[in-house]
């Protein structure tokens, strides 16, 4: 009991929630499908998308740390070039700074460093003797390799100047700890090499320097390493950044590529030596953030691209699941509904034949009553089964006409005078117009046509809601025959008038839910009459009735005395 308590109190709602809920599932499967298919593509759009600004951010930034990178080597280059031509041309023995021995700098000089076209000046100072005399700078002659004494000039003012401090340093015996290649550009005119010369004591006893060459620098040096560096950062030469080094007034005195003009997008000063002078570097073609950009932009119009064509294949793949289901749905509803119209004359005529059997039937003029309704009813389901058979023909593309020159007023009247009697014991009331002039005969199918004005009585019939009222014509426009008829039934609304030609289609709507149809007669019909060269149309109101009407030419162009010159094109 309590059992059974707990399940319908609690169980049963959960169950029926699920059913329900897997309910509107298989009602709702394309659009559920959809939605399964949009959400998460959204999401992997939206996170396509932080994914993109954030790479955007970082490429960006990378490129311009290659380009930082790429100035750091330049300078790191300069350096070592100089700190290295400093050692080994500077790099003189102590014991020779003395009053006595100092000419054989000049000796050394000539022997490592003459050719030095880096330096546009050597020279030494020795600080041994302690006086102030012989602590003036010797300049290194490369003519005659020997030293001078120079004269009081801007550049032995430069020296001096700098030599000052170490000069001091020697007097006070401060020893140095490392000795490496020092830079002097106080005055800019001079900018020095200093090296220090220290004694096994580490105290400086002299000093060899050099003044720089600064049209070597901009005219030799900068291009050599400009070029050494690139190929180490940028791989594609095409995409090479353009070098530009301005000196300390802003001059440019080197460019890598005077043709190109780019946007310059990193400058710094050059380290070590030549420190007021700057380098930069300009991009080809576009900026780092110009590149990350168009990555970006591009980047995100292919995954919309991408999107687009996934959604467009989405959208026709859930289009044609819908058409298939559409289609499965009419097929099953015309299996229902020929099954129906098939059973519906077989009861009458099991009926009518009983009756006839157990000689039910007293009077002559009963039994030929029955006898009509027995053929009526027959004629019906040959039609009917004509109809499938056509179509299953023309599905497959076997279906074929017989053409021939005949009367078409002569079909049109023998198919009412065959639907006479049906419409009679329904009561319809059916009137006929013919042309006003009699038609020259025709070229075309007697029997597809009698089939396709059948079944448009036949329509008429079944739609008449009521009103039994049918007319039928037949006329001439131009090289056209027309067959006609009318009805005053319930009507074709104007979006379906198109549709109802279509196979299986059946207007969905109103009065015609309760008449049963194959949903085949007018697809047959417009069949028939395409193949004749011809078309079928329809004029209708909703509630005021319909007009079909059949036109066929009455030459057709391709017409043939051989009978046959149209077959079914499935
Ligand atoms: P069915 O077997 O359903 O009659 P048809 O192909 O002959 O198939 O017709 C298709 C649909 O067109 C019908 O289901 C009906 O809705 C509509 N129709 C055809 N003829 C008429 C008519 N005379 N009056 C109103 N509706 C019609």
């Amino acid at each position: 009991m309590a059992f059974r308590r707990l399940w319908s109190d609690r169980v049963l709602p959960y169950i029926d929630l699920v059913m329900s809920f897997a309910g509107f599932l298989r009602r709702h499967t394309l659009w559920v499908g959809l939605v399964a298919v949009l959400l998460p593509l959204v999401v992997l759009l939206a996170l396509q998308y932080r994914w993109l600004v954030k790479l955007d951010h970082t490429s960006a930034k990378a490129h311009e740390a290659t380009l930082d990178n790429y100035l750091e080597a330049v300078g790191s280059e300069v350096e070592f070039h100089y700190s290295g031509m400093a050692e080994r041309v500077l790099d003189l023995p102590a014991p020779i700074f003395t009053q006595h021995k100092l000419e054989k700098a000049a000796h050394y000089f000539k022997k490592k460093g003459s050719e030095e076209a880096g330096a546009r000046r050597l020279f030494v100072v020795s600080f041994a003797e302690g006086e102030e005399e012989s602590e003036y700078p010797r300049f290194f002659d490369p003519s005659c390799a020997s030293l001078t004494l120079p004269k009081w000039t801007p550049e032995v003012q430069a020296i001096s100047v700098a030599i000052a401090p170490w000069r001091m340093m020697s007097h006070k015996g401060v020893a140095v700890e490392t000795v490496s290649p020092k830079v002097d550009e106080r005055d800019p005119e001079h900018r020095l090499l200093l090296y220090p010369i220290t004694d096994e004591s580490s105290k400086v006893v002299g000093l060899a320097g050099m003044v720089l060459d600064e049209s070597h620098f901009a005219d030799v040096l900068l291009p050599k390493i400009v070029k050494k560096a690139l190929p180490k950062f940028f791989q594609d030469g095409e995409e090479d950044p353009i070098v530009a080094v301005w000196d300390r007034k802003g001059r440019k005195v080197f460019v890598s590529d005077w043709e190109k003009k780019g946007k310059m997008e990193v400058k710094k000063a050059i380290p070590f030596v030549f420190t007021d002078w700057k380098i930069g570097l300009a991009s080809r073609h576009a900026t780092a953030a110009q590149v990350a950009r168009r990555n970006f932009a591009v980047n995100i119009g292919l995954s919309a691209v991408l999107a687009a064509v996934l959604l467009g294949g989405i959208l026709l793949a859930l289009q044609t699941a819908s058409r298939q289901m559409k289609l499965s749905q009419m097929k099953s509803d015309f299996v229902s509904n020929v099954s129906h119209e098939l059973r519906t004359p077989l009861a009458s005529i099991r009926v009518f034949g009983e009756l006839l059997r157990l000689g039910r039937v007293e009077s002559p003029d009963k039994a030929r009553e029955y006898g009509e309704y027995i053929e009526t009813e027959s004629r019906r389901l040959t039609q009917l089964i004509n109809n499938l058979l056509d179509f299953a023909s023309i599905e497959s593309g076997r279906k074929s006409y017989r053409f021939e020159r005949a009367c078409i007023e002569d079909v049109v009247s023998e198919t009412l005078k065959t639907f006479g009697v049906r419409l009679r014991q329904n009561g319809f009331r059916i009137t006929y117009e013919g042309p006003e002039a009699a038609l020259p005969a025709v070229y075309f199918d007697p029997a597809a046509v009698a089939q396709s004005l059948s079944n448009l009585l036949d329509n008429a019939v079944k739609y008449s809601n009521g009103s039994k009222e049918i007319a039928v014509g037949l006329r001439r426009e131009g090289s056209w025959a027309v067959i006609w008829v009318r009805d005053q039934g319930i009507g074709i609304p104007k979006d379906e008038q198109a549709k109802i030609f279509e196979r299986f289609h059946r207007v969905g709507t109103g009065l015609v839910h309760d008449v049963k149809g194959s949903g085949l007669g007018l697809s047959i019909v417009q069949h028939i009459v395409q193949a004749h060269r011809g078309r079928v149309a329809v004029e209708s109101r909703p509630g005021e009735g319909s007009t079909f009407s059949i036109h066929l030419p009455i030459d057709p162009p391709d017409a043939s005395p051989a009978g046959v010159f149209a077959t079914s094109e499935a």
